[in-house]
């Protein structure tokens, strides 16, 4: 039989080896590509009995695909060997996510008695580094970065010795032969146990370390000092965007946040995520940790490390934030981390394990029991999803120009990229290229189609113009929006019409105007837009997304309401000065964007005027509202443009003034604009249910990262009988744009196959 999925180094071998033994089969099994095969022979009770228990009982981390079985004639074997790993291009091969220290190896780590105790870099089949190790495939040894470790005798008996956990386990290492920990402070230099130490002696006197962690470097200080994490703030110039914490246990992010059964369940899960939660009122933590929000960002350690630090620390929550200047990749290796965070962090510890993929930590959070992921990556990349239909050529989907992720495609299978953050900064843009190259060779994909975003003017746009050029492939272009409906549809595995609802920041749409705030019909790859919120002039792209309070004069001028309601935070003259640009018939492209309209209520409301970093305005002012049952609404109507349905918002944004006007406060003006704007949405979804007989809504857009709309969407929707499908395995926002183009394409060039 051929077994095909994540069924190399994750213990596959061994756990089969050991289920024959169990059943008295004879035979063998290899790795051969990326699949397992196994021989066995035997009555045909124990022979059904092994391909039962083959699949019931694979080990954790594996994912099985498939399992296809020949039939042949005994061959008298005697015994069950594991042979040594073929190599073929013929099946596609599966590199696995990373995965956190697992309870055995953490036994050992602080067990006195092991030859591992207190060793940093204990790991086995099931935990440890995988993808951001990975050099070349077949996974094996010499095709990672622990290539440089001879293994001792003792490593070499584990890693040959088919009935131990550390069976053909790459990465695995031990004091006397593996990777060690190096601390080094202004020419000072120490390794191993006294790094250790001396790093957490200085978390503890208050010092900003560079710690290399996986797929990168964090920036750590002590998150109850309040001057640390301030100074952090500076240092790194990131004024207002949240910390991620890392806590010693579950016992310890219960003294901080409030905990349910699923979010624990996703805080300890082997992918160890960042997971969003609402912060008790007596949390002990420093304010700059995460300003004016109701939530923290907590995950458990992850990494040997990770636990011997935070052990050490007893109990003293760390600032775990990405290690990079704002906008550049995470750094990897020593050269940049000192180049990057040597004007960051006083002191840095890392070690002589090279890191040769990058990759942040992934972001989830619960709602409604569903645990959604915000961002992709460590864990999950590059676990395969699975499409909906097959496609028809090899292709590469090159995603948007934020949050950027791409996706490779192949026949039923999409391998998504981790996170690979803004494309804005030159560095940015090579390590995206760098990792489509490399993804390419993991995955033997041999892309014959590239997929684009309609934006011209993306650096990923422009990278897929400059790829299709070189190597001769055809190219396509997906609108922003569909995309976005339709990577939600993919995961989901849904086929056939729905209601495609996008709220985003802003895309390029196909009339010329700026999207963002859309309804479609159709299928995931024939989508067609049938309404959209009122379009109003964007005064002056990047400055109007960075400065939410000219969104604001916008709006305001477009529903005739007086801009007084700005003047106590907005000099007049700025205020005059962008209304005559609006003013001017032509002078501004025009935008639908849902995100832009948070923009502007936020501005309004006086809860963001200007903004450091994407979504500032409208993720505080979601953090502004309370619940939203029995909210009081603004007003607002529904009109006929030619074939599209309008969301008129000059109602809303007059009632938004009124109550401003009146001293509303602002808590308040929050939780009835998300009424209000969860009540159009379900108003649209009910008029194109009447018209089109549709009554599946899928969800999409950065915008449905607020929980406070998307919950009141589900709860809502769902009580008027429409099944409603929101993004989960990947991010609502651009990170999920990859799957949805490569869906798209796929589908569109399987028609004209057709045709
Ligand atoms: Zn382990
Ligand atoms: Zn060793
Ligand atoms: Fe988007």
């Amino acid at each position: 039989m051929t077994v095909s999925g994540v069924v190399q180094g994750v213990g596959f071998r061994p756990f089969v080896c050991r289920l024959a033994q169990e059943l008295g089969l004879d035979g063998h099994v290899l790795n051969r590509a990326g699949a397992v095969e196994v021989e066995v022979e035997g009555s045909p009770t124990r022979l059904d009995a092994f391909l039962r228990r083959l699949r019931g009982e694979a080990p954790k981390l594996a994912a099985i695909e498939g399992v296809s079985v020949a039939r042949r004639p005994p061959r008298g074997e005697c015994g069950f060997r594991i042979l040594a790993s073929e190599a073929s291009a013929e099946l596609l091969p599966f590199i696995a996510p990373d995965v956190a220290t697992c309870d055995e190896c953490l036994r050992e780590l602080f067990d006195p008695a092991d030859r591992r105790f207190e060793y940093p870099f204990i790991n086995c089949t099931a935990c440890g580094p995988r993808l951001t190790i990975v050099e070349g495939v077949p996974y094996d040894r010499e095709r990672t970065t622990m290539r440089r470790f001879a293994l001792c005798a003792e490593c070499r008996a584990e890693y040959e010795d088919p009935s131990s956990r550390r069976f053909h386990a790459q990465p695995n290492a031990c004091p006397r032969c593996g990777p060690s920990l190096v601390f080094y402070e202004r020419g000072a230099v120490l390794t191993r146990g006294a790094a250790l130490e001396r790093a957490v002696e200085r978390l503890t006197e208050g010092a900003i370390l560079a710690i290399k962690g996986i797929g990168g470097f964090h920036l750590a200080c002590d998150a109850q000092d309040e001057a640390i994490v301030t100074e952090l703030r500076a240092r790194k110039r990131r004024p207002h965007r949240p910390f991620a914490l890392m806590v010693e246990s579950v016992e310890r992010a219960a003294e901080l946040v409030h905990l349910g059964p699923e979010a624990q369940a996703l805080l300890c899960s082997p992918e160890r995520p960042i997971v969003l939660l609402c912060r008790r009122a007596e949390a002990k933590i420093a304010d700059a940790v995460a300003p004016s929000s109701p939530e923290l960002g907590v995950m458990l350690p992850y990494t040997p490390l990770h636990h011997l630090l935070l052990r050490r620390l007893r109990g003293k929550p760390l600032v775990m934030t990405s290690g990079n200047v704002s906008g550049e990749p995470i750094a990897i290796d020593e050269v940049e981390a000192v180049e990057q965070l040597g004007s960051i962090a006083d002191a840095f510890l890392s070690h002589d394990r090279p890191i040769r993929v990058r990759c942040d930590d992934s972001v989830a959070r619960v709602s409604l029991g569903v645990p959604r992921l915000l961002r992709r990556a460590r864990g999950h990349a590059p676990r395969a999803l699975r499409l909906p239909r097959r496609l028809p050529r090899p292709a590469l989907a090159v995603g948007a120009d934020l949050e950027t992720t791409f996706a490779l495609g192949r026949d039923q299978q999409a391998f998504v990229s981790q996170h690979l953050g803004d494309l804005e900064h030159l560095r940015a843009q090579q390590a995206f290229e760098d990792a489509v190259i490399h993804y390419e060779k993991l995955f033997a994909v041999a892309p014959e189609v590239v997929v684009h975003d309609a934006h011209p003017d993306y650096a990923s746009t422009r990278f897929a113009l400059k790829l299709a050029h070189a190597r001769g492939l055809e190219r396509v272009a997906v609108q922003h929006h569909e995309a976005h409906i339709a990577s939600c549809l993919a995961e989901h595995g849904v086929e056939g019409p729905v209601i495609g609802v996008a709220f985003d920041g802003t895309g390029h749409g196909s009339d010329g105007t700026i999207w963002g705030g859309e309804f479609f019909v159709g299928e995931g790859a024939s989508l067609r837009r049938v309404g959209h919120l009122r379009a109003v002039p964007l005064p002056g792209g990047d400055s109007a997304v960075r400065e939410p309070w000219r969104m604001a004069v916008a709006y305001l001028h477009d529903a005739g309401a007086p801009l007084e309601v700005l003047s106590a935070q907005v000099p007049q003259a700025n205020l005059e000065r962008v209304r005559a640009l609006v003013a001017r018939h032509g002078a501004c492209p025009r935008t639908s964007s849902a995100g832009r309209l948070f923009d502007a209520v936020s501005a309004i409301a006086g809860v963001c005027l200007e903004v450091s970093y994407e979504g500032q305005a409208a993720i505080e002012l979601e953090w502004a509202s309370p619940p939203l049952e029995g909210a009081p609404e603004f007003p607002f109507e529904l009109e006929r443009d030619a074939d599209q349905l309008v969301v008129d918002t000059r109602p809303l944004v007059r009632g938004v003034v009124e109550a401003v006007l009146a001293r509303v406060p602002a808590s308040e003006v929050a939780r009835r604009f998300h009424a209000t704007l969860a009540s159009a949405t379900v108003a649209v979804c009910e008029v194109l249910r009447a018209e089109f007989r549709l009554q599946r809504v899928a969800l999409g857009g950065g915008v449905f990262a607020n929980t406070r709309l998307s919950e009141e969407l589900e709860r809502r929707l769902g009580a008027r009988g429409f099944e409603l499908f929101r993004p989960s395995a990947l991010p609502p926002g651009d990170g999920g744009i990859s799957l949805g183009q490569l869906v798209i394409a796929g589908a569109r060039s399987a028609l004209e196959g057709r045709a």
